[in-house]
This record gives C-alpha cells, structure tokens and sequence, in this order.
C-alpha cells in the first residue's frame, strides 16, 4: 500500500458520501405525488372540441380563487380570442387547457372526456403554444424550427423551408450565407445572428407550425413588436392557423376581428361571450369598453 493510494480510496469515499446526499434529495423529489392526474386513455390525434364546466381554480398555496366557474365551448377548428383586465384569469385558463394544472373543482372535458383521463404525453402533443416567454436556443435556425438534433436530412429541410417561407422569414434565411444553418446568437458561432424581436416571434410561430399539433395557443406579446408589424404577423398567422383550433389571449383588440369567438373574462368568469360585431356595440360592455381605449390609443400614437 502507499500513502498515494490510501489517500485515492479515502477521497473516494468522500466523493461517495458528497454525491449520496444529492441523490437523496433527488429520491425525497421522486417521492413526491404527482402534482397532476396521469391518465392512460389513447387520444385520437386530430380536431377535437374542448368544453369547461363550472370550472374553478385556485393556486397551490394561495387562497385566492382566481377562476369563479368558467363555462366555455370550444369548437373543432374554431378561433377564440381571449380578453380581459391583466389579472382577470386569461393565461391561468389556457394554463388548464394544457394540463400544466388541473381545475379545483369543475371539469374540462376533451371530446366529451374528462382531460385527466387521458395519457398526458398525447394530450400534450395535441398542442403547439406560443408562450410570451418562448426561448430561441443558441442552435441554428433550423434547430429552432424542429427542436431535433440536426443530422442532414432533406425531407425535414424541405418541410422547415416550407414553414419559413409561410411565416415570412424566407427573405431572412436567403441572406445568410449559411442560411438554415446559420446559428442564433454567437454563443456557438462567432457568425451566428441576433435576430430581431419581431424575427424572433415568427420562428417561436414557426415552430409550432412545425409541430402540426391540432390546437394551436398564442400568447400574443404586449411589447415585442410595433403595432403595425405585430397587425401583419397576425392577420397572416390567422390564415396560417387555418383549420386548426386556435385559442389567441389578446391584449391588443386588433387581432380580435380575425377571430371566430371572444371570451371575456372578468372577475374569474366569462362575462361576455360572442363575435366582434356582437360585442362591440354592448352598452357597458367590457369588451365594448376596451376596444374604445385602444382604438383611441392608435389614433393618437
Ligand atoms: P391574466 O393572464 O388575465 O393577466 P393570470 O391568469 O395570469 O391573469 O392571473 C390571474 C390571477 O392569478 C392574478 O391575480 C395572479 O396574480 C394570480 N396568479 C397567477 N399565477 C399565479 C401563481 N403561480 N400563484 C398564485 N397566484 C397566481
């Protein structure tokens, strides 16, 4: 035996006792239940309509119901804007309809079945949401379309082609040297691209074009983009959602002409429900409301 070694093995043990204590945090995390309801039925990939019934919710350690029985159909294929005060539940509502939480009480059904029955992973797959708070990773531009490992393959290329040349990048991706393979952000490449804000929402919508999920969720962001610029993005993501169902939260009313319904929250129900034309014209409405100081914050800016 020498010394040398002597010390190698008590460093081992150390080593040993050091990584044990990590992995009992993780065992005491795994021994967690799950926060949500894990069902196991099959879901039918395609057009599905979604209804919530008496829907309630509070959040985890809060006392706050900030959904009051929200009642809401949703049809194959139909587009919805959701409006309403900040606070008023509109992101806690898409939150439920993508299973990031289940409802306190009340059900949200999915072709007449309860959500949690469902298998989770094939829930989620019906879906392709764009979150205000979307990431653009440091891969190339095809990377963020597809979220795969970029082994060359020529039919996905064509396909991320097809998704670019829909969301108006095609001009972009054209002059760059390295076009699909040019890298976003030079953390990896000295040549990689900083794309605008605007660039940036038209690839997060291009990739959830790319996943050809059914339903299809936007965010749509308060500051990115000018109105002007964010006006053409959206009337051209209306005509690019096309069959699919598309659940919109709006903060700018614009994008609400495009859409087939709009909902209204307020105080944690849905408190007006209908097309534009119905809506705009309420006495008192909310909706009527809103729409009147927003167009009158265009005309002045
Ligand atoms: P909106 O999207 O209409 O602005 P939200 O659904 O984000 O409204 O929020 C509704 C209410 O829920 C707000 O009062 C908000 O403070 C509260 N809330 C949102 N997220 C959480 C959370 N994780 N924990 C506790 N309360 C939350």
């Amino acid at each position: 035996y020498s010394i040398e070694r002597d010390n190698g093995k008590f460093g081992n043990i150390q080593d040993i006792i050091k990584r044990t204590n990590y992995a009992y945090e993780y065992v005491k995390l795994m021994e967690f239940p799950d926060a949500i309801h894990h069902g196991t039925k099959p879901v039918t990939h395609g057009p599905h309509v979604f209804e919530f019934k008496d829907v309630e919710f509070t959040y985890p350690g809060s006392e706050v119901k900030v959904l009051k029985g929200v009642n809401l159909k949703i049809e194959a294929g139909e587009h919805l804007s959701v409006v309403g005060l900040n606070g008023a539940g509109k992101t806690t509502f898409v939150k439920l309809l993508c299973r990031l939480y289940d409802p306190t009480s009340g059900v949200i059904l999915m072709d007449g079945i309860d959500i949690r029955e469902y298998d989770y992973d094939a829930y989620m797959r019906e879906f392709a949401p764009v979150f205000q708070d979307f990431k653009l990773f440091a891969f190339t531009m095809e990377e963020n379309i597809t979220l795969e490992n970029n082994a060359k393959n020529e039919e996905r290329r064509a396909e991320v082609l097809e998704v670019i040349e829909k969301v108006g990048l095609k001009d972009k991706i054209d002059s760059l040297e390295q076009g699909l393979d040019t890298y976003v952000f030079k953390h990896y490449d000295e040549s990689g691209i900083e794309p605008s804000g605007g660039e940036q929402q038209k690839l997060a919508i291009g990739r959830a074009l790319y996943k050809k999920s059914p339903v299809i969720i936007l965010d749509e962001p308060t500051a990115a983009l000018d109105p002007v610029a964010e006006y053409e993005i959206y009337r051209k993501f209306e005509e690019l959602v096309g069959g699919k169902t598309a659940v919109y939260i709006s903060h700018r009313l614009s994008s609400c002409r495009f859409c087939d319904q709009i909902a209204v929250f307020a105080d944690g129900v849905v408190s007006e429900y209908g097309n534009h034309e119905s809506l705009v014209n309420k006495e008192n409405g909310i909706y009527a409301e809103m729409f009147a100081a927003q167009a009158q914050y265009y005309q002045t800016a």
